[in-house]
């Protein structure tokens, strides 16, 4: 049945880089066995899941969404998507993406956009919009994306579904192609809280093989579906309601807020202010990280080589310049100059201190409060077209996602209304590390 959709309304939407039909259908017959010899029983088997094109996956495509790894197709799974095999999960095929999710639309994707199936004049946001367009478009169940600076969060408020970035370490990023490592989260796209919950207990998992994977108890998050947030202390942060937040969405937020104080909740208002320095730092820590884990594409072992080149470097210049998008370029650009020697102190270091100062600001905003309420972007899902003529206003655009990357913490974004052109609004509910439960008991509550 969800083929079939894909069949109808791919053309419209365009959710997907790549769909595997063929190896879909023989993988659901695999676990059509399993179910019926009772070896698989959980929620998820026979689920039909699709996953962002910057996760490996055995035999099957993996392009980032990028000229440069056009013919990749890797020999091995990531360990997220393979514990979603092991819950018996069946891959439907890879999203579209801004391109090494670099972006805020998906409209750097090499392989076109994708249109947001709430509105289809207007973008699915980014990275992470095939993952949110193909849940909103029920071009499958439940998706994976990745987060690094909101691309979970913000594809999900734009397309009216639940997504969330797990604390840093709880999925393995074993075999999610690198943008920014220390920031780099996967976690679930889905249609409601309790999908989020399911599908996170799910790819949760200690992996040798990420040495930032965590090892972390009590991880049936599934246990926190509990519609009960009486007494729990809700921060809203005044920094998060200023300049630049769109009236409409302000006053979903704030409603939703008033919902959750209707059913026990003790809300608050609280500054943090140091939320005014995220973005630079943000945009120095994860283009030097870039810069660096995209030296690896240089026309020798992966992807597209450029032909006649008449020695090594002229080939390695080349095919990076032929196989990387301008915004890519971009951000290569600035990540090696905050990291070349007489600059490192000046950006790279610095941004790091400051990183260090936003995640102290959060501990001390934990210290009084359990959960964190703001929205997730300044406005709705902005007109296709709209946004890449100037990189720092969609910059800008990512003020309220990026901190939380920044410290490592949860971040879940959850459906709160719509716009006065029917556009869906999210609410993100932040948490500390390791309070998962928490986001999804007030996040279950609120839905
Ligand atoms: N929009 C942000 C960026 O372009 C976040 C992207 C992401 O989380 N992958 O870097």
């Amino acid at each position: 049945a969800v083929l079939d959709k894909i069949a109808a309304s791919e053309d419209t939407y365009h959710c997907y880089v790549t769909v595997e039909r063929e190896k879909a259908l023989q993988q659901a017959a695999g676990v059509q066995k399993k179910i019926e010899a009772g070896e698989l029983t959980g929620p998820l088997a026979g689920v039909p899941f699709a996953i962002k094109d910057n996760m490996c996956t055995e035999g099957t495509l993996t392009t980032c969404s990028s000229k440069i790894l056009e013919n990749f197709v890797p020999t091995f799974s990531a360990e997220a998507v393979l514990n979603l095999e092991k819950a018996g999960a069946v891959i439907l095929g890879k999203t579209n993406m801004d391109e090494f999710a670099m972006g805020s639309t998906t409209e750097t994707s090499y392989y076109g956009v994708t249109k947001n199936p709430r509105n289809p004049e207007h973008v699915p946001g980014g990275s992470s919009g095939g993952s949110a367009a193909a849940v909103a478009a029920e071009e499958c169940f439940a998706a994976l994306g990745s987060d690094t600076g909101g691309s979970i969060r913000q594809p999900a408020s734009y397309c009216g579904v639940v997504g969330m970035k797990p604390t840093y370490g709880t999925v393995s990023r074993y075999g999610l192609i690198a943008y920014g490592s220390s920031l780099d989260q996967i976690g679930p796209l889905t249609k409601d809280v309790t999908d989020c919950a399911t599908v996170l207990e799910a790819i949760t998992s200690h992996d040798p093989k990420d040495s930032t994977s965590m090892k972390r108890e009590n991880t049936d998050f599934t246990s926190a579906l509990v519609a009960d947030v009486k007494g729990m202390k809700i921060g809203i942060p005044r920094d998060y309601f200023g300049e630049g937040l769109d009236p409409e969405v302000r006053d979903a937020v704030l409603a939703a807020a008033e919902v959750l104080k209707a059913q026990g909740a003790e809300v608050e208002e609280f500054d943090l202010s140091l939320v005014d320095y995220a973005i630079p730092t943000y945009y120095t820590i994860a283009a030097a990280e870039a810069s660096s884990n995209l030296e690896r594409f240089d026309g020798v072992k992966y992807g597209y080589r450029a032909q006649d080149a008449e020695d090594l470097h002229t080939m390695y210049k080349r095919s990076r310049s032929q196989g990387f998008g301008p915004e890519v370029k971009r951000r290569i650009m600035l990540g090696s100059f905050v990291l070349s020697s007489g600059y490192y102190d000046a950006y790279y270091l610095k941004a790091l201190r400051v990183k260090a100062l936003i995640k102290k600001a959060f501990d001390e905003a934990f210290a009084k409060y359990d959960v964190i309420l703001g929205p997730v972007a300044p406005t709705t899902a902005p007109k296709l077209g709209s946004s890449l003529a100037d990189p720092i206003k969609m910059y800008l655009g990512d003020i309220y996602t990026i901190s939380i990357n920044l410290a490592g913490l949860p971040g879940i974004s959850v459906p709160c209304g719509t716009d006065s052109q029917g556009l869906p609004i999210g609410m993100q509910l932040i948490g500390d590390c390791f309070k998962e439960k928490t986001l999804i008991r007030a996040a279950y509550t609120y839905e």
